[in-house]
């Protein structure tokens, strides 16, 4: 590992220079650590229900007030805050990579993510577009149109503990609603510098004339506790909950109890298949970054391997070898791929499920802890004679799981076999297999590609899974359509008043 400064002094650096009170890290309440060493940066403040309450009460009705500001002008909050993104780009690109560890390029790149988000909701603010629909009784118009639902609140996972929140915030915005965050509780510094350059962007905002209400957008440091009073909060009208399936099961339950919205992001566990005919160059470097990238801590990361048996000795050697010398170390040293896990439990799940494997005849490459200080791995790579075990949950680490396969049809079966249903892949040159592989007998995933790995989607699209992924869609397409609620209008323009379906009821 080559020396460079220690993070925690690094990180307090880049948070002063973003404009975050250093004087909130203190020495007790909630500890902020770098998985880098393990060091403690400092310790924060946890939200109590109280300041959870106080929070949602300001948002309410800071909601009120901003869904009068027109949308486009809504837009222009967002354009400006995706200015200061820009501005800040390396600094909170490099406190990503302190805070999760993840390699400075996937730092950089989440923070781009925030950016596009925010181009995207500008354009987004001139364009949400209801429908003009026939209606079957004469001098009548009937439509379709999006209002605001008031207050969202979003609660997100540690390994992307900004851009979940820019691909809600940004959106929930422009539709004019006001946020309240709950970043993960193992990455409470970076949301308090996405905290300050959006208050940068709202003093911007002002001086130049916009009308934002105080509360708009508000942050809570804390865990679970917190995150359930905003859940059950009846002032909430829609939840959008970023995590494991766990965390969906518990919070699912509890919005349904009062009939609030939910947009659930919940585990993954993608797959992609390997055909004779795939260009294995190209696949093996979509392989490699999907499984071993981010230390295997995305939601997207392919955890599930199914190679046919006329390209498997060859791609399978080229793989284990590629796991054998992969770069792993400080995430701020640029020959680093593989960064850190978040911490001790990670690695312990990690130690679980290549015992559970080895114990069903799996043959195992790499996995070996390495030392610290910091919880550093060789990514593994798990050959299994079929699929089952350990194969068949998300384990939040670097483990590939590979299995032999005969034919397609065997192959799109096993993939739709987890729980999960977020996404896959399938690397192939015959255009019959590509499109099965799309198609309605294809892949049961909210993300299905071709030739590409299953991690690292842009934000154009919806992004999302079914099933245990818990079906929810945000960043692109129509996922703005999440954070509004729908009206259908019906105006009668005419002297009389036909009723729908021809009912009579002359009094
Ligand atoms: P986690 O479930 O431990 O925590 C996620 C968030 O939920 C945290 O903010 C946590 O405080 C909060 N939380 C936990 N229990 C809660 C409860 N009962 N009520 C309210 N809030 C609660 O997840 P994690 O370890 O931070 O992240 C890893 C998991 O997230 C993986 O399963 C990964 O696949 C998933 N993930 C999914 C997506 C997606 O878009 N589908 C994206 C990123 C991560």
């Amino acid at each position: 590992m080559t020396t460079l400064q220690s993070p925690a002094e690094e990180a307090r650096q880049i948070l002063g220079a973003l404009g975050v009170d250093l004087g909130r890290l203190g020495a007790t309440g909630l500890p902020a650590r770098s998985p880098i060493d393990g060091a403690v940066i400092g310790h924060l403040a946890d939200s109590d229900a109280r300041a959870v309450d106080r929070a949602v009460g300001r948002a309410a009705e800071a909601a009120r007030a901003w869904r009068d500001v027109p949308a486009p002008k809504r837009g222009e909050l967002v354009r400006l805050f995706g200015e200061e993104l820009r501005a800040a780009k390396e600094p909170l690109g490099r406190l990503v990579t302190l805070e999760v560890g993840k390699i400075l390029s996937e730092g950089l790149g989440e923070v781009q993510e925030m950016i596009d988000v925010c181009d995207f909701a500008v354009g987004l603010s001139r364009q949400l577009y209801g429908l003009t629909i026939a209606t079957e009784r004469p001098d009548h118009r009937m439509s379709e149109s999006w209002r605001p639902l008031g207050v969202v609140g979003v609660i997100s996972a540690f390994n992307f503990p900004v851009a979940v929140w820019a691909w809600n915030a940004a959106l929930a915005l422009v539709c004019g609603n006001a946020v309240v965050w709950k970043p993960s509780e193992k990455t409470p510094l970076t949301a308090l510098a996405v905290d300050a350059l959006l208050a940068r962007a709202l003093a911007r905002f002002r001086a130049a004339g916009g009308d934002a209400p105080e509360g708009l957008a508000a942050t809570l440091i804390g865990g679970r506790a917190a995150g359930e009073a905003l859940v059950d909060d009846a002032r909430v009208a829609l939840i959008s909950a970023t995590g494991s399936t766990a965390m969906g099961r518990a919070v699912a339950p509890r919005l349904a109890a009062r009939f609030a919205k939910a947009l659930l992001e919940l585990g993954g566990n993608n797959a992609a298949i390997v055909c004779p005919s795939a260009d294995l160059d190209l696949t093996l470097r979509a392989v490699a970054f999907a499984a071993m990238g981010t230390a295997g801590q995305r939601c997207t990361t392919l955890r599930r391997l199914f190679v046919h048996d006329a390209v498997y000795d060859a791609f399978v050697s080229r793989l284990a070898k590629a796991y054998g010398s992969v770069a792993i170390g400080d995430p701020r040293d640029p020959k680093t791929l593989v960064g850190p896990l978040i911490d001790e439990a990670a690695a312990g799940g990690m130690a679980r499920a290549l015992d559970a494997a080895s114990g069903l005849g799996g043959r195992v490459t790499g996995g070996e802890r390495l030392p610290g200080p910091g919880v550093y791995v060789r990514p593994a790579l798990v050959e299994l004679p079929r699929q089952e075990g350990p194969m068949l949950e998300e384990t939040f680490a670097p483990i590939l799981y590979v299995v032999r396969i005969a034919d397609l049809d065997a192959a799109i079966a096993l993939n739709n076999a987890a729980a999960q249903g977020l996404s896959s892949s399938i690397f192939t040159n015959d255009l019959r297999e590509a499109e099965l592989f799309l198609s309605d007998r294809g892949s049961d995933c909210g993300i299905a590609n071709v030739n590409i790995g299953p991690s690292g989607a842009e934000i154009g699209g919806a992004f999302g899974g079914e099933k245990e992924t818990g079906g929810g869609r945000e960043s692109g397409s129509d996922a703005w359509k999440a954070y509004m609620r729908r009206a259908t209008n019906t105006v009668n323009w005419s002297r009389s008043l036909p009723l729908a379906q021809g009912v009579r009821f002359d009094v």
